[in-house]
């Protein structure tokens, strides 16, 4: 997971993206160059992951690998495509939906007029769903459990066995 080399990911980057579309406007053109890595912690030791070129497909990995922070590094690169200076930044994450403590959520949903809810616990699901049907004759809720491998995945039946 650690990055050895951001230089050598930087000329991998540039391979695709042709200098030519800079700007060419006075002598001595700066050129800024940004990209995102996913990462875990903005300690000195942390994984990264990436680089990506946009934010958002960096966030996705960052949630996808449980990390919470991402970094922007910002690279100013001289006429001779020379790094002069690189500024980072961390960048934290908005709690996720499913926190790395809740690795399992349960989504109620009503089948009949398509009220739904979320719980963390099984149990509060059923009295949701409990007063949900009690409240609204014939009307029939289903249970959904979100797993971060799977998803979304009915269960099917979970009344009956109740
Ligand atoms: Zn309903």
């Amino acid at each position: 997971m650690k990055v050895p080399a951001v230089k050598l990911l930087i000329l991998n980057l540039r391979s695709s993206e042709p200098a030519s579309a800079m700007p060419h406007g006075g002598k001595r053109v700066k050129r800024k160059e940004t990209f995102w890595m996913a990462c875990d912690s903005t300690e000195q030791l942390r994984a990264e992951y990436g680089p990506f070129r946009t934010r958002e497909e960096a966030e996705a990995q960052a949630r996808n690998l449980g990390f919470e922070f991402l970094l922007r590094y910002e690279h100013v690169l001289s006429e001779e495509e020379k790094i002069v200076e690189v500024h980072t930044v961390f960048v934290e994450l908005p709690a996720a939906e499913e926190s790395n403590s809740v690795t399992c959520r349960f989504h109620t949903r009503c089948a009949s007029c398509g009220e739904c809810s979320v719980h963390e616990e099984a149990f509060r699901a059923e009295v949701w769903a409990d007063i949900h049907e009690f409240e609204h004759s014939r009307h029939r809720v289903r249970l959904f459990e979100q797993t971060r491998a799977a998803g979304l995945k009915e269960i099917a039946n979970w009344r009956e066995c109740a």
